[in-house]
């Protein structure tokens, strides 16, 4: 059971964010496989909100069943998301106080890329879901590269644009890149924010050079559910997706990406992939014993007693 903690419900229900009445869709195919064999296995989310979560029980993709319409994520980035993450934590947490943690994940992240930035000849970076652009910055000025940040939020993206940072106020899947190509692209903390994860991937691969890096990380979804004995504590609104080593890897590899290098960061909650372009696998998924397994962790975790 999730353990309901009044105070911060209270603070939730004090925005004016109205979760129930936003737009929302069914998901008719599974965004990974296809496929349309569903297991709902929550019906809530860690704000309280009625957002229930599906796993396909053909390749184990977990993702919110229905899903707000992109206007509405559209309208939720403009203003309901930073106010309701600090509401859920208690603390304001907004485009400038989190520039202090993103420059030192900007840090680690740049130590990861070095062996395969340095030297490469790279010029261009695009950085998708970019915020308020302290990563693409960091890296700009570490690897000598011109980067250009993506992102739907408007107070975000003018931090970015202070920072000296091309912009484009979108979301990833309306981008039109036109021809134009980059070297590394980045989804820093930004794919299980996506709500297409196979279009952007297959909208990056179309937009990278031959011999150009991708940069991907993900909330491990089976860290977050373990880490706080609840399912329903590792889901919420502003993750479209809830990916795993088994997903993820699928998903690379099937968009025509070969993972070189993964990283369990420190938090323990997240995992980085560093990608190079190869031959799409298009047949590729996660196996059925994988899926099994997930599916029997999810119910041992929704399940078993702990001491209180
Ligand atoms: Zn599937």
């Amino acid at each position: 059971m999730t353990s309901v903690n009044p105070e911060r419900a209270a603070r939730i229900a004090a925005l004016p964010f109205d979760f129930a009445a936003q737009p929302k869709a069914p998901v008719r195919a599974c965004n990974l496989c296809g496929g349309d064999r569903f297991v709902v296995i929550t019906h809530r989310d860690r704000y309280g909100y009625p957002a229930p979560a599906c796993a396909c029980a053909d390749c184990g993709l977990v993702f919110l069943n229905p899903v707000m319409t992109p206007e509405a994520y559209g309208q939720f980035y403009n203003g309901s998301y930073r106010p309701l993450v600090s509401a859920y934590h208690g603390r304001l947490i907004d485009a400038k106080s989190i520039q202090g943690e993103q420059l030192d994940y900007a840090r680690e992240r740049a130590e990861f890329l070095a062996p395969y930035v340095e030297g490469a000849g790279f010029t261009s970076l695009l950085d998708i879901g970019g915020s308020t652009g302290v990563v693409a910055h960091h890296l700009s000025q570490t690897f000598g590269l011109n980067a250009t940040v993506i992102d739907p939020a408007p107070l975000e993206v003018d931090e970015a644009k202070a920072l000296g940072l091309e912009t484009i106020t979108a979301l990833v899947e309306e981008y039109e890149p036109d021809g134009r190509r980059f070297d590394v692209v980045g989804l820093f903390q930004t794919v299980d924010h996506l709500l297409d994860i196979e279009r952007t991937l297959n909208v990056i691969r179309a937009l990278i050079y031959p011999l150009g890096l991708l940069f991907v990380d993900i909330v491990d979804f089976r860290a977050a559910y373990l880490r706080n004995g609840s399912v329903e504590e590792a889901v919420k609104i502003d993750h479209p997706y809830y990916l795993t080593e088994d997903t993820m890897i699928a998903y690379l590899r099937r968009a025509g990406f070969e993972p070189l290098r993964a990283d369990y960061a420190a938090d323990h909650l997240h995992i980085s992939y560093v990608c190079r372009p190869v031959q799409t696998r298009s047949d590729l998924l996660p196996s059925r014993d994988g899926v099994r397994a997930l599916l029997n962790e999810i119910r041992y975790v929704q399940n078993v007693r702990r001491s209180v």
